[in-house]
């Protein structure tokens, strides 16, 4: 007979179990509850769109969309992609369904998002996304509470210690461009220089060149001109109510002049919270301001402000979770204690008692797992007990027993 071959996992997709499942349900469930606390609803959206959602927001010469994009033809001939990031996708379901009635609209929401990347520690190619926006508005305050809210975030979490936010403004329209010409202006006089990464980014994406980690690059991209001199009286003034509003808020934050975000839409705040226990995967939350992106997308100009965090960053910076703790292992002995035992485990879970069933093995392997799995009582049920109507029921910790009436079990173990 042929041998069939396993199927093996694809690189960079994960199975997430045990602890590391602990974890990242506790970055979820974290997230659920300080988002509420800020009056942010949550949405779900499709894990895929048509490419141009996108090519055309995220602008064609940027990493993902050059290099990392899961994107293919279905059965239909449409170019479909499945989503690099969230904030496209919210943008074109706030055009498209008419979410703009409900501006300002602060949202979240969480899940799989995919870029083709070479896998490592930290990054992989379907990692996950916990998501925070702000649409319709376009005073500082919307980008002052999100970025409360992710501090608030990471110190719930346990992991604010050793995180620092890093934080910059890319000015206006108008900014941009001044300082855009003379970045190239800078650029162009060390061509001779730069990586050749960076000198297709120089015709492309010349802001760039800033972050490359190239070592050649990094003299010339650290004397190039920061923006300060070029920014407009309007891009200051909002820089300025932005550090400003952290400060009312006791959220500590960096002046970062390098910080450029890789996407093409942002316009003025932008910020990552960095950390130095991840090596080169030290980013854990990103975003900025993307004023441009919804005419982007061929919609009516629309301020917006948000950020992403990868899930299993935030996971890996966490202490060790505890197991979920049970109530009561079951330990039935015997044919009959087994078909009774299936109607009493029924009723306590229907009352709300968590409680596993151990029926492999000896007596004292029942018991073994019953330590195991953490349990408050075992419920021992043996012939002598279902004769009386009663279960024996032992506290693991203390090691006392005593016996109770079937009726009477979901309220002793409360
Ligand atoms: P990086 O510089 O690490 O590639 P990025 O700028 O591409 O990050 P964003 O597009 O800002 O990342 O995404 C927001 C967050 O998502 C990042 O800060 C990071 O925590 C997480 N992230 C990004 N790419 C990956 C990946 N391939 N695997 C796991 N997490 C990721
Ligand atoms: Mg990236």
């Amino acid at each position: 007979m042929a041998r069939i071959e396993t199927p093996r996992r694809i690189r960079g997709t994960q199975d997430i179990f045990g602890d590391e499942q602990r974890r990242f349900a506790h970055v979820l469930s974290t997230f659920e509850r300080v988002r509420a606390l800020y009056c942010f609803q949550r949405i779900d959206i499709p894990v895929f769109e048509s490419t141009a959602v996108f090519a055309r927001s995220l602008g064609e010469t940027t990493d993902v969309v050059s290099k990392e994009m899961y994107t293919f033809e279905d059965r239909g001939g449409d170019s479909l992609t499945l989503r690099p990031e969230f904030t496209a996708g919210i943008a074109r379901a706030y055009l498209t369904e008419g979410w703009q009635q409900f501006a300002p609209l602060k949202i979240t929401t969480s899940g799989p998002v995919f870029r083709y990347e070479r896998p490592q520690k930290g990054r992989f190619r379907q990692f996950h996304q916990i998501d925070a926006e702000v649409i319709g508005a376009a005073e500082p305050a919307a980008d002052v509470e999100l970025l409360v809210l992710a501090d608030q975030l990471l110190r719930e979490l346990g992991i604010a210690e050793g995180v620092t936010l890093q934080l910059n403004t890319l000015g206006d329209a108008e900014t941009r461009d001044a300082w855009r010409a003379a970045l190239v202006a800078h650029f162009e006089a060390h061509r001779d220089e730069l990586s050749e990464d960076s000198l297709t980014r120089l015709e492309k994406n010349p802001m760039r060149i800033l972050d490359s980690k190239d070592p050649r690059d990094r003299p010339i991209a650290d004397s190039a001109p920061d923006i300060d001199a070029y920014l407009t009286p309007e891009a200051r003034a909002f820089f300025d109510a932005v550090t400003a509003g952290l400060d009312a808020a006791g959220v500590a934050w960096e002046r970062n002049a390098r910080l450029v975000r890789g996407l093409d839409y942002y316009r003025h705040t932008a910020f990552e919270f960095v950390t130095d226990r991840l090596g080169a995967q030290g980013t854990v939350l990103a975003g900025g301001r993307y004023d441009g992106l919804i005419g982007s997308l061929g919609g009516p100009e629309t301020a917006g402000v948000g950020w992403a965090a990868g899930v299993e960053r935030l996971a890996m910076l966490l202490d060790e979770p505890a197991a979920a703790a049970i109530d009561a292992v079951v330990v039935p002995m015997g044919a009959d204690a087994e078909a009774r035992a299936m109607g009493i485990v029924a009723d306590l879970r229907r009352a709300g008692v968590a409680v596993e069933m151990a029926y492999k093995g000896k007596m004292k392997a029942r018991m073994a797992k019953a330590d195991a799995l953490g349990a408050r009582f075992a419920i021992i049920l043996g012939d002598d007990e279902l004769a009386k109507g009663v279960a024996a029921v032992k506290t693991l910790g203390a090691g006392t027993q005593a016996e109770v009436a079937f009726a009477d079990l979901a309220e002793a173990l409360r």
